[in-house]
């Protein structure tokens, strides 16, 4: 139980070792004996068990010392749960309703216990089925804009971001993931990666372009040293749950401050890959599916820009762009929200390529692609999605807006 060594949780042991912990028993029934415990981790990384009782149900989530994915040959630390307990706090105040409730933090046992989500399912899931969500673009526009701007020093007191800062530069290893299995190995033959067959001749175009390997180098560099917001770290479809009209943002253990762009940048990249492994996966609806997803992320987009141009205008309450220097003097600050919007569509359309890469070239592939069975079939259309990431990254600074980035995956498609 609490204040006791970190220990790893059993479906069998659960129900003994948090029966003291009210925050649990008072959701979902004070008899541990009459607790359903089910573990349901889906992820890569850590423990996740539903607890299920006659009062209710509420999620367990326990970190482990290492990779879930790889094995306990590759440890990491349990930290990581403290990093995502603070993530979740700041994203509710920031845009609340997004996140699952917190229930209750436990820093040695690393685990958090929170709000059940249901009937929400993983968004991937959805997207590989074929199903439409109500709402999701607004959703997911105004999640990435708020927490962008209100995470910022647009917006934060400056010695309360540069705390906040300080709290997160802790979480090392796991931005670390993201710096190797991301940005580096899928230019270079690292001991993890993995490729579909028939890939070959893609991989070798990608890695003998000096100029992409240095645009991904300069979006690393802003990854790792530019701290302008609180950023997921982590945003893609499957730490999304969705039921057809609801959506909630899980998982954001990668957390780290970083840049403005990154959270909105690899969530794209997870839709345009939904777009481009839809021909493996639906029927007749195909052509009408695919533009659904396409007006996703125009519609993700236009929202985000939106909701920052509608921030900027009414809580630009930090440091950067004071009033005082446009308004007070009779000025408009439209065209310097306009430049803050053009550097965060750079770094967000060159990210968004780097997405698409890794998640075909890296560890840890999406089940978009890695459902589709027959490699004949899922070599050409991964290999579209590569040719359009490579293309994202050589032209973000220079492309004209999320419809053009739509445009262009129906070229590739
Ligand atoms: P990991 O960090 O290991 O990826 P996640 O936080 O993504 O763990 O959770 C793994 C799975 O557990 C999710 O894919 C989802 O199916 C389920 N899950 C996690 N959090 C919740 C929640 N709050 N409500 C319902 N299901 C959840
Ligand atoms: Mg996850
Ligand atoms: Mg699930
Ligand atoms: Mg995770």
């Amino acid at each position: 139980g609490a204040g006791t060594a970190y220990e790893a949780l059993t479906v069998e042991t659960l129900p003994e070792r948090l029966r003291g912990v009210s925050a649990l028993a008072s959701r979902v029934g004070n008899d541990p004996g009459a607790w359903q415990v089910e573990e349901v981790g889906d992820g890569n990384l850590n423990l996740v068990f539903i607890v299920s009782g006659p009062s209710g149900k509420v999620i367990v989530k326990q970190a482990l010392p290492y990779v879930r994915l790889v094995g306990d040959s590759w440890p990491l630390p349990l930290y990581r749960a403290y990093f995502e307990y603070h993530a979740l706090t700041r994203q509710a105040a920031r845009d609340p309703g997004a996140v699952p409730t917190v229930y209750h933090f436990d820093e040695a046992q690393a685990l958090i216990i929170m709000e059940y989500l249901s009937p929400h399912v993983i968004l991937r899931r959805k997207l590989i089925a074929g199903e439409h969500v109500a709402g999701l673009a607004a959703f997911l526009g105004r999640f990435c804009a708020r927490t962008a701007f209100r995470g910022s020093e647009l917006s934060m007191p400056s010695p309360e971001k540069k705390a906040d800062v300080a709290l997160f530069a802790g979480n090392v290893e796991i931005p670390a993931i993201t710096e190797a299995l991301v940005f580096t190995d899928p230019y270079f033959d690292a001991e993890m990666n993995s490729h579909t067959e028939g890939l070959e001749p893609v991989i070798a175009r990608l890695r003998a372009d000096v100029g992409l390997k240095v645009k991904v180098q300069q979006a690393l560099q802003r990854f790792v040293s530019n701290t302008e917001t609180m950023v997921h770290g982590d945003l893609h479809s499957g730490s999304i749950m969705s039921t057809d009209s609801d959506s909630r943002v899980i998982d954001p253990e990668f957390v780290q401050y970083g840049p403005l762009g990154f959270d909105i940048g690899m969530l794209c990249a997870n839709f345009l890959m939904a777009y481009f492994s839809q021909p493996a996966h639906r029927g007749e609806d195909l052509a009408t599916y695919q533009e659904w997803i396409l007006s996703v992320i125009a519609d993700t987009c236009s929202v985000f820009e939106a909701e920052f141009r509608d921030l900027w205008r009414s809580e630009r309450t930090g440091i950067l762009y004071p009033q005082t220097l446009f308004e007070d003097q009779g000025q408009d600050s439209t065209p310097a929200c306009d430049a803050v919007l053009a550097e965060i569509w750079r770094d967000a359309w060159a990210v968004c390529g780097i997405e698409m890469h890794r998640r075909c070239l890296s560890l840890a592939h999406n089940a978009d692609f890695e459902d589709i069975a027959d490699v004949r079939v899922r070599a050409p259309l991964e290999a579209r999605n590569l040719l359009m990431g490579a293309e994202l990254i050589h032209s973000a600074a220079t492309l004209a807006d999320a419809k053009a980035v739509c445009a262009l995956a129906r070229d590739f498609n």
